[in-house]
């Protein structure tokens, strides 16, 4: 069972953003920038490009969504898209708000904020996303 599985399941503890059946948005814990997101299918698929045509496009669709409540949420210029996926074998898209191209760069030191910070950013964006519905 992979850590994002856990955090499907309720095992392990998220700043959940957004969920639907399929899909669940949460802060990732090692931030690049203030309201980095990682959108994921609940479905545990190693590789992003496996997923069934259905359940890849419904991914897109959801990130789309969050992307557009976190643009509302966080001070930036645009909402950066990485996929990476080299550290945790369950599919999942990086929303980064970002001004800069090197706020996309993953070499660079990650940010970090107390838990009082990432609660309040997860609920900035959860706000947000209300707003859109
Ligand atoms: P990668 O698989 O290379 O795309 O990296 C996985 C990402 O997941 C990294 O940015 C981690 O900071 C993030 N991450 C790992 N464990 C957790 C967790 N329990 N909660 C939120 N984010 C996590």
């Amino acid at each position: 069972m992979t850590i994002f599985s856990k955090i499907v399941a309720g095992e392990i503890p998220a700043y959940k953003v957004a969920e639907t059946i399929d899909y669940l948005a949460f802060l990732d814990i090692n931030p690049l920038a203030e309201g980095h997101v990682l959108v994921i299918p609940k479905k545990e698929v190693d590789y992003l490009f496996d997923l069934d045509d259905e359940l890849y496009t419904g991914l897109q669709i959801f990130a789309k969504i969050v992307a557009t409540g976190l643009r509302k949420a966080i001070s930036c210029k645009r909402i950066g898209v990485a996929v990476i996926g080299l550290e945790v074998p369950h599919a999942h898209i990086h929303l980064i708000p970002m001004n800069n191209v090197s706020d996309l760069n993953f070499a660079r030191p990650k940010l970090s904020f107390t838990p009082e910070q990432l609660h309040a950013t997860a609920e900035k964006i959860r706000e947000a996303l209300k707003q859109d519905e």
